[in-house]
């Protein structure tokens, strides 16, 4: 017998419900600010990725309303045909300058960037390298490729060279790392691994989701703060809709990248270009970062004050060096009890336990973001204290 749509959505919940992994997402009631109402509880929010407070900013309101007023509503076509305007074009090149590389392209989401890059970029007879905690978007970005692939150890250069060594190709080799790993709040190896991918020719692809407005002068990104910028043989994409605070991605490089991604990149090619308020919202965001250095300057004050306080208090903050800041509980369980009971107490701090992160690893990731006040952490710091104690997570 055929298998209904009914039958179906009810063997899939009911599996995922049996193995404790359906999800509830909470609603947020007001803007994604550090202090917001989810649920109907006041909190701080030590939820999101609004590293630098642009998901609510009134500059980026400012221009995205200018552009709406201007542009309109919708690009009205994808880029290739008759959606690519003047502001696309101009927030392109605003990027490369900000990165410092000879091109750079937009598309709809840090998602569909890795989607279209590696998609256009690998051919049969290619070899790709990607580390073993690579986002999702990568590791499904690589699924659209006929390239050999290979998996090295997280942040290891002696085992990419192990891979590199072991795998010889006529083909393109590319080397795939995210900059910042999210669940853990730990770098990329850049200048270790860089120096091993050109020990054997391979290009080296760094997903900066993460790091791009948080890491390197004025948020420039990881692949800056490790002084490969300049680099032909490194590409950076990475996401506008997290620190730069509304939504997209780009691709950033070799000056030539650019030209083939418009000609190959299916996301690009197949799916309509940016509303303009997005793309004022987001031109907006790299002119602040650089005019106004507070904002970078707060993130890290709060960055560095939230993590020695939280190992004051004995947490396993897991040795994170960026805001991405876990706290270790161990079993799922108890990461996502202590979870509910800091909501209890205002704070708003998802849980993660396996398959996302290891089974004895489970964690409530924070993200620290320049719009903390210090009033904000230290709630967070005596809930924390509250909740620790009485999970025996801490003494
Ligand atoms: N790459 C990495 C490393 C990420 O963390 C994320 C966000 N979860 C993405 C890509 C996807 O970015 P976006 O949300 O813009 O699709």
């Amino acid at each position: 017998m055929t298998t209904s749509l009914s039958e179906r959505l009810n063997q899939e919940l009911s599996s995922l419900r049996e193995s404790g992994l359906l999800i509830h997402p909470r609603v947020l009631e007001r803007a994604n600010r550090a202090r917001t109402r989810v649920d109907g509880r006041e909190v701080v929010n030590l939820a999101s990725n609004n590293y630098l407070g642009f998901a609510d900013h009134p500059a980026l309101k400012a221009r995205a309303e200018q552009y709406l007023r201007e542009w309109g509503v919708g690009a009205g076509a994808v880029r290739t045909i008759a959606g690519t305007l003047r502001i696309h074009e101009d927030f392109e090149r605003q990027i490369a300058d900000f990165k410092h590389t000879g091109s750079a392209l937009v598309l709809h989401s840090g998602f569909t960037t890795n989607q279209g890059v590696l998609g256009a970029l690998l051919r049969e007879g290619d070899l790709v390298v990607s580390d073993e905690l690579n986002h999702a978007s990568i590791i499904d970005g690589l699924r659209l490729t006929k390239a050999t692939k290979k998996v090295f150890k997280h942040a290891d250069p002696e085992d990419l060279r192990r891979i590199l060594s072991e795998n010889e190709t006529g083909g393109l080799k590319l080397v795939v790392t995210d900059g910042v790993f999210s669940m853990d709040g730990d770098l990329a190896p850049l200048d270790r691994l860089v120096a091993v991918a050109r020990e054997f020719g391979a290009v080296t692809y760094v997903d900066d989701a993460h790091g791009s407005g948080v890491m390197g002068a004025q948020g420039r990104g990881t692949v800056h703060h490790f002084g490969f910028e300049y680099a032909d043989d490194v590409i950076q994409v990475g996401t506008l809709s997290k620190a730069w605070g509304g939504v997209g991605g780009y691709a950033a490089g070799h000056g030539d990248l650019r030209q083939l991604l418009i000609n190959r990149a299916r996301p690009y090619l197949f799916s309509t270009a940016q509303p303009p308020a997005v793309v004022g919202a987001l031109s907006a965001a790299l002119d602040e970062v650089q005019r106004d250095p507070s904002l970078m300057e707060r993130l890290w004050d709060n960055t560095r004050y939230f993590k020695t306080e939280l190992e004051g208090l004995g947490f396993d903050i897991m040795g994170s060096v960026t805001p991405i800041t876990p706290v270790v509980f161990g079993e799922a369980s108890a990461a996502f009890e202590a979870s509910r009971q800091l909501f209890d107490l205002g704070i708003f701090a998802v849980g993660l336990g396996f398959p996302t992160v290891p089974r004895n690893l489970a964690r409530i990731r924070n993200i620290v973001t320049a719009e903390h006040t210090r009033e904000d952490l230290d709630q967070a710091l005596a809930a924390y204290a509250q909740v620790g104690r009485a999970l025996g997570v801490i003494r």
